[in-house]
């Protein structure tokens, strides 16, 4: 990877598990790095996938807005040893200055802070193949193209192209709309049919399937109503590892049934928002004098962890680094 000082080249031959053509790869890496740049980690990078959906349970993608929060939840996901999605979305990407900016502070975090677990930086619904291909070019290690607005054919057609511009990124797509208001994607509902899933991965050779089965983005106005049947349905006949979107406020109940269906990612955002928020206003009412920046930013630190250890441990992935 460009992004780091080259010391090695090696040429990786490998495969990855959801029949993707054999593809040589070269991956440049320094010693001092060797878990995010090594061959051997983009491998497990896409055999955890594998391991989730296997042995049932869900790989956690965290969102990240800035510096305190991926230090954070790297150190959270350390401690428990567990893999995780760093969650980037588009206007996230804006606000923290660019793909290049976002790549570099997780690789100096991982290095700096001796993270060993397999940590995956994702762009969270690319609202266009150019933002794609921008994550591509920045070396991201998973991108989701999110062509879910437009028809099936469009969407098959944008998801390739994807695709055909990745190197070795893992690559996720949305089928129906995921409904609320999440950043800068906003969509009203619209569950995935079953006959689109089936023809869609009939054309599109994706790692990760977000489909639309009633979860929503941000707060949920009403008791969420998933579809299980219809989840079960398209996990059993695309057998793709599924992606939840909207996790906070979903019960444990309703995660844990998610999981055993066949979720194997699952997307949580709004809930470190609403953590973090408490535990600032808390500290800022209690200390209204004090104006050191790094006091009243880590006074939600502790929230960031919580809500990732109690996530981690929820969805099975705890051990599974
Ligand atoms: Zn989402």
């Amino acid at each position: 990877m460009t992004k780091i000082i080259t010391k090695w080249t090696v040429f990786v031959l490998f495969t990855t598990i959801y029949e993707r053509k054999l593809r040589v790869k070269t991956i440049d890496f320094n010693l001092t790095s060797l878990y995010i740049l090594s061959g051997d980690s983009m491998k497990r990078m896409g055999n955890i996938l594998e391991d989730a959906k296997q042995k049932k349970y869900a790989i956690p993608q965290f969102n990240i807005n800035n510096l305190e929060w991926t230090k954070n939840i790297l150190e959270a996901c350390q401690k428990e040893n567990s893999p995780v999605f760093l969650g980037v979305s588009t206007g996230a990407v804006k606000y923290m200055g660019g793909y290049n900016v976002v790549r570099q502070m997780v690789d100096g975090l991982i290095r700096d802070l001796g993270i060993t677990i397999p940590v995956i930086l994702h762009l969270d619904h690319g609202t266009s193949v150019d933002e794609c291909k921008k994550a591509v070019d920045a070396n991201f290690d998973s991108i989701m193209i999110d062509a879910s607005h437009y028809d099936l054919e469009t969407n098959i057609k944008m998801t390739n192209e994807v695709i055909n511009y990745a190197k070795d990124q893992l690559i996720e797509a949305e089928l129906g709309t995921i409904g609320g208001t999440e950043d800068e994607v906003t969509g009203n509902l619209q569950f995935t049919k079953l006959d689109d899933a089936i023809e869609f991965i009939k054309n599109v050779n994706i790692d990760l399937l977000a489909p639309s089965l009633g979860s929503v983005h941000g707060l949920y106005k009403s008791k969420p109503d998933i579809q299980f049947d219809l989840m079960n349905q398209i996990f059993n006949a695309v057998n793709t590892p599924l992606v939840l979107h909207g996790g906070t406020g979903l019960s444990d109940e309703i995660i844990r049934k998610s999981i055993r269906l066949g979720i194997c990612k699952i997307n949580i955002n709004t809930e470190f928002q609403v953590a973090w928020n408490e535990a600032i206003r808390d500290f800022i009412n209690k200390n209204p004098n004090e104006y050191d920046p790094r006091k009243i930013i880590s006074s939600g630190a502790a929230a960031i962890r919580d809500v990732a250890t109690q996530k981690i441990h929820l969805l099975g992935s705890n051990n599974k680094g």
